[in-house]
């Protein structure tokens, strides 16, 4: 359990009635988006830090967004490193990678790479989802190489 004490002392995201249904089905291993049901077009799962949930679909202005699963396959669109620590719970792990993945929904999200060494990350690289829990509650969505 040493890994649980570990990464409790890093900030975890605290479910509310709005994000509840992505963090159940992360507990399960399934990544959920929002889907436009008037268009289709899949939606980020987030607002953006310290923003609420888009209330809108960006395509059609549609107000009729649902939850909807992702395949889970995705592809590399950007990546840095860090090398500093800005927080002490991630002292271990500089330099990490912090990776913008584009999902086959269209999505793109900001995630980390894992299961990888930062010098076999390149650009294009297809990915697959899996989920790093953290607590009993959250899991979080990581992106590692697909077979
Ligand atoms: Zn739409």
């Amino acid at each position: 359990m040493a890994g649980l004490t570990e990464t409790s002392s890093k900030p975890i995201p605290i479910p509310d009635d709005a994000s509840r249904p992505f963090f159940d089905a992360a507990r399960q291993g399934v990544l959920l988006l929002r889907r436009c049901q008037a268009c289709g077009t899949f939606l980020s799962p987030t607002g953006g830090i310290g923003t609420p949930l888009r209330p809108r679909c960006l395509t059609c202005f549609s107000a009729e967004l649902a939850w909807a699963p992702a395949s889970g396959q995705a592809t590399l669109y950007s990546f840095a490193l860090m090398h500093q620590v800005y927080d002490p719970a991630f002292a271990d792990e500089v330099p990490y990678n912090i990776a913008v993945v584009e999902l086959d929904e269209g999505v793109r999200m900001t995630t980390n790479v894992v299961g990888c060494a930062n010098e076999e990350l390149w650009i294009g690289m297809p990915l697959e989802v899996t989920f790093e829990q953290v607590s009993d509650e959250v899991a979080i969505p990581k992106f590692r190489r697909a077979p």
